[in-house]
């Protein structure tokens, strides 16, 4: 085995919860959460001095953060809000009225915070994340009473200083890349979805009705997602003015009767509906970021309603999908911060190749080589939002990594699978090295390529 086995679980990858970025809005927002229940274990004589909030912002979360709802993303967790049940609402309502002070209570006393205390602080840094927040509790006349370093790791993943990795079952089927994988299904006669359910139930400890049913809750709230977007209209949050273009794409699309544009009209609708539901801050599912998160959605809804694709087969090959990011970011990054929007889009549009291959009934082999296909054309592409907001290049940018996934799976289901030359796991080494050289100007800092050329014409 080439390093540590992989342990990343089914619902850290899909996460549910409020857009627009699982690193800049889903991650701080649990530091705020995790941070806000530490204090509540401190002791009494510290808890009665208490009297704010303050946060500081590095890196991308400082570059980017304002159109990434990032200040309201933390305090809404120092105030006791999680991702999965935040009402939607309360981002929008905090980055609204930045100065209006909120408070939580603390021992005896209370807490206060407001959007205006966060910080934009250094965008390079020395920190060992390029995200990394640092939440303080201070007194009234801002001594520091307790302080924490918090890095948003990608994904809606955090650490902290000193965070030591969670003691959690050994996976039944060890395996850290593409390679194990595929010689585990061949050894043990097993599909990528056995195995990764197995995984599942030795890591987590649950049953594996509780993991489906959590499975078809995940699948529900894409699908949700979709809908959501399809309905809505107008202009999404923000200074750019971006018009939603979902409803628009099908309205359209179902005035192509019979023509071979139909279906791909369609898929452009489902991927720009969850999208723009994540630039509005809707709850969406990450897949594997939020930014990404249009990708997945799309080719589930069009395989359900499109090709009409059973439950079961689509779980499996959601199970398959899983499997694909779980090597990327074990072996690369699913952050854009760290690798561009390869590791964002790329590795979406990589897990949606092998969702559609696998749905379609072509097992392991093909799967991978669809998945390879999908994320070989995605490298090099950088993250470059305009303005911070992850509306312009990202919005389309989901629609052309659902039509990527779709094409990827249609040139590997028709062609022998043992011809294909590249590897998955050479294609996400080739992520992980361009990710490593590329400047950080193109990591979610909005200092360069689309962010900068379209302002400036
Ligand atoms: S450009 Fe890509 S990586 Fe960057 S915010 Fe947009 S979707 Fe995410």
């Amino acid at each position: 085995m080439s390093q540590a086995c992989i342990t990343t679980t089914l619902f850290d990858l899909f996460k549910v919860g409020p857009g627009p970025s699982s690193s800049h809005t889903i991650g701080p927002m649990k530091a705020g959460h995790h941070f806000a229940q530490n204090c509540l274990e401190l002791p009494r004589d510290v808890r009665v001095r208490a009297a704010r909030f303050r946060v500081r912002l590095y890196g991308s979360l400082s570059a980017t953060g304002t159109g990434h709802g990032t200040d309201a993303a933390v305090v809404a967790g120092l105030l006791g809000n999680a991702p999965e049940d935040c009402p939607p609402s309360l981002l929008q309502t905090l980055m609204d009225n930045p100065h209006t002070p909120h408070t939580r209570p603390l021992g005896d006393g209370e807490v206060t915070v407001s959007v205006s205390d966060v910080i934009h602080d250094a965008v390079i840094h020395d920190f060992p994340y390029s995200n990394t927040l640092v939440i303080e509790l201070t007194d009234e006349a801002g001594n520091t009473l307790y302080l924490q370093e918090y890095y948003s790791v990608g994904g809606g993943f955090i650490q902290w200083k000193g965070w030591v990795a969670p003691e959690l079952g050994e996976p039944v089927h060890r395996y850290s890349n593409m390679t194990e994988l595929r010689a585990i299904v061949k050894e043990k006669g097993l599909n990528i979805y056995e195995i990764i359910l197995d995984n599942e139930m030795a890591i987590t400890g649950a049953s594996r009705p509780a993991i489906i049913h959590s499975l078809n809750e995940i699948i529900a709230h894409m699908e949700t997602s979709v809908r959501r977007g399809l309905d809505a209209e107008g202009a999404l949050p923000g200074p750019l003015k971006v018009q939603r273009k979902a409803r628009m794409l099908w309205q359209q699309a179902t005035r192509l009767h019979a023509s071979p544009d139909q279906f791909l009209t369609r898929l452009n609708a489902y991927a720009f509906a969850t999208a723009e539901e994540n630039a509005a801050g809707g709850v969406i599912v990450t897949a594997p970021t939020c930014g990404s998160a249009g990708v997945m959605p799309a080719l589930v809804y069009a395989l359900r309603h499109e090709l009409f694709i059973g439950d079961r087969a689509i779980r499996e090959a959601f199970l398959a999908a899983a499997a694909v990011g779980f090597i990327a970011k074990h072996n690369a990054s699913i952050a854009g911060a760290e690798v561009g929007c390869q590791g964002e889009i790329g590795v979406a549009s990589a897990m949606a190749a092998a969702f559609v291959a696998d749905a379609r009934g072509y097992r392991s082999r093909v799967t991978e080589n669809a998945a390879e296909v999908a994320l070989e054309h995605h490298l090099g592409i950088t993250c470059d939002p305009v303005q911070g907001y992850v509306q312009i290049p990202c919005i389309e940018r989901n629609a052309m990594g659902a039509l990527k996934a779709y094409n990827a799976a249609v040139i590997t289901c028709g062609t022998d699978p043992y011809s294909q030359r590249v590897s998955l796991d050479a294609a996400i080494a080739a992520m992980a090295e361009t990710g490593r050289e590329m400047s950080c100007k193109f990591k979610e800092t909005s200092l360069g390529g689309l962010a900068v050329s379209m302002v400036a014409c």
